[in-house]
């Protein structure tokens, strides 16, 4: 499919994900939205747990914003397993929090290489048995774990988890479909060869799709993510593959952008992603 046959987005099934206003505190982000008729976000964690959650909660009833997800949970992987306690009671706590708010998913990311540590394997091997610690958790929570791959430039740091192949392998052994799927994020994923056959089998394990813009002179790849029509990724191609392969939930715009789009007035920001979505979503 070519991108001049997907519909532009429609309006209803744009998300703005809450980190996109980094500049804003909690109640700023969440009136932002709501005044230019955004209706979902996704809710950045450390902003949910600066705010607490019982306010949080009432901002978003406030303004008539519902939180599909929290992101980004997860962060497993430490160099010693006495660490693994606090690391599973973190996500714990992040998951009840996600239950309070009314969120349904906790975008999960493992976590990279801790310090000194170069066994990437027994790193994959650790974040796989963390996150089966914590079924019984999300299960009990009613929010599901969305597993996300992440680029594999930020394997070192972010995610030793970097293909859809690799996530949806993970699945497979954690055999936990009822709350377990992945978060699809096409910063992340954009390059994958065959990308389109690797959605239709991701399909059916879809709970979030996140998407921004890969500027080609990029300055930092985690913290300078580029505005849709921005950059290299054809959103809307890859959405029209989503769609063929039965995704029809919310796009979320998620854009990390420390020089640029965090440094303008949060209005201009939520105009220009709606201005865009016309054309690049
Ligand atoms: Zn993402």
């Amino acid at each position: 499919m070519n991108t001049t046959q997907t519909a532009p987005l429609a309006i209803n099934r744009l998300n703005i994900h809450q980190v996109t206003l980094n500049q804003c505190n909690f109640r700023e982000s969440i009136e932002c939205l709501s005044r230019h008729g955004i209706r979902e976000t996704a809710v950045w964690l450390p902003r949910l747990e600066e705010t607490g959650v019982a306010e949080a909660g009432r901002i978003l009833r406030d303004n008539g914003i519902v939180a599909t997800s929290v992101c980004a949970g997860g962060l497993l992987t430490s160099a010693g397993n006495a660490e693994g306690s606090i690391v599973l009671d973190r996500n714990r706590r992040w998951l009840e929090q996600a239950a309070e708010i009314g969120a349904t998913s906790m975008v999960t990311i493992t976590g990279g290489l801790p310090e000194g540590v170069r066994d990437l394997d027994s790193m994959r091997a650790q974040a796989l048995e963390r996150l089966a610690a914590l079924i019984p958790d999300a299960r009990s929570a009613g929010v599901r774990l969305a597993l996300e791959p992440l680029h594999p430039i930020v394997c070192g740091f972010r995610s030793v988890i970097s293909t859809l192949g690799e996530a949806l392998d993970a699945l497979g052994q954690l055999e936990s479909d009822d709350v377990m799927g992945i978060a699809f994020d096409s910063y992340a994923l954009w390059w994958e060869v065959s990308l389109e056959e690797k959605i239709r089998r991701t399909a059916p394990h879809l709970l979030c799709v996140h998407v921004s813009d890969w500027l080609q002179d990029t300055s930092d790849v985690r913290l300078d993510r580029g505005m849709p029509g921005d950059g290299l990724i054809d959103n809307r191609r890859i959405r029209g593959w989503l769609e063929q392969a039965g995704f029809s939930g919310s796009i979320e715009v998620e854009i990390f952008s420390e020089r640029n789009w965090w440094k303008r007035p949060p209005d201009e920001v939520v105009e220009t992603i709606i201005d865009r979505s016309r054309q690049h979503l």
